[in-house]
């Protein structure tokens, strides 16, 4: 039977909905204070532009404010230290976002690491990282939390599931892994020096693919009826594709993702809902913790 697709567009506009609701009780709530995020964007890369504008729009539509930095290539490490302090210590931001990659000068882990760890919208610092690995409240990276709302929404049972995620990360694998651990999957982590990635991969009743290899995962790494999450960006000369050979695992699988319109619409969502979450947090006393 034919898997059934998750359909991230829409479940991302739903998200994005709800956030615009609860951006309005948070207004009435906090004498109309409307949640604001920032976005440090160093050079000219235009796919990093286009996320950052693509950010910048999302606010606007679910009534946040959006404050864009733009700086140009060269700027010395000193000038953008200073602009991440002066937006820590803004009380109309209340998410930073430094869009990554950095221009080869600068260290994108250290100036991510600037940011006050209660305005962590991407979920990166050592402390959100930290928190996430204790399973203490804290902010989490938006695309694996995407990837969790998808597997819900999908109906994955999670509790004693083996689950595998193929790529380790800091930005996806490693959180994302963390997030299932929480949920009481049994997780296996696969990296480019695992043995037999096709046989631990058919073990797996949730697969997660972020690699960045167009179509490796193939029909028979998936076990029938396994729900596939499909992470992977990747241009060709046919046009976007994801890390896994959607049209034939499909076949074989119970929930997929597909590339585009799955898990890429998610990070925005969870972007936003991140800074809403990260108002809220700045008002109450989980923010003291943090
Ligand atoms: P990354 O930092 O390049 O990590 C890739 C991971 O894949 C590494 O852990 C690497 O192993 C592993 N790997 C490479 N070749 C492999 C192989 N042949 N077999 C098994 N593992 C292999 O990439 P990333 O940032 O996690 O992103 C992964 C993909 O997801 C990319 O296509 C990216 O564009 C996409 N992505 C999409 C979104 C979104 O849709 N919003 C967000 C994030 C990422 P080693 O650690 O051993 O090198």
């Amino acid at each position: 039977m034919a898997a059934q697709i998750i359909d991230g567009k829409m479940i991302a506009a739903a998200v994005r909905a709800e956030v615009a609701q609860d951006a309005e009780a948070f207004a009435a709530q906090f004498d109309g204070a409307v949640p604001g995020l920032a976005t440090i964007l160093i050079g000219d890369d235009p796919a990093s532009a286009v996320y950052v504008k693509g950010k910048q729009k999302a606010c606007g539509e679910v009534g946040m404010q959006g404050f864009n930095h733009p700086l140009a290539a060269d700027t010395p490490r000193a000038q953008v230290v200073e602009l991440i302090e002066r937006l820590n210590a803004d009380p109309t931001v209340s998410g930073i976002l430094c869009q990554l990659p950095v221009p080869e000068h600068l260290d994108g882990v250290e100036l991510t690491g600037l940011i006050d760890p209660r305005k962590d919208v991407d979920g990166l610092t050592a402390i959100s990282a930290g928190l996430l690995a204790l399973g203490r409240e804290g902010l989490r990276p938006c695309t694996p939390s995407g990837c969790m709302h998808l597997l819900a929404h999908a109906g994955a049972q999670l509790e004693g599931a083996e689950a595998v995620v193929i790529g380790r990360s800091n930005l996806f694998g490693k959180p994302m892994a963390q997030l299932l651990l929480g949920a009481n999957a049994t997780v296996t982590m696969c990296h480019s020096r695992t043995r037999d990635l096709a046989g631990v991969c058919r073990r797996a009743d949730v697969l997660v693919a972020a690699v960045g290899r167009a179509r490796m995962v193939k029909r028979d790494w998936v076990k029938p009826g396994a729900v596939v999450i499909d992470v992977g960006v990747n241009r060709g000369a046919d046009g976007l594709v994801g890390d896994v050979d959607f049209h034939a695992v499909k076949e074989v699988a119970a929930a997929i993702t597909p590339v585009p319109g799955g898990v890429g619409p998610m990070t925005i969502a969870f972007l936003l809902r991140n800074t809403l979450q990260a108002a809220r947090m700045q008002r109450s006393a989980v923010g003291a913790m943090v």
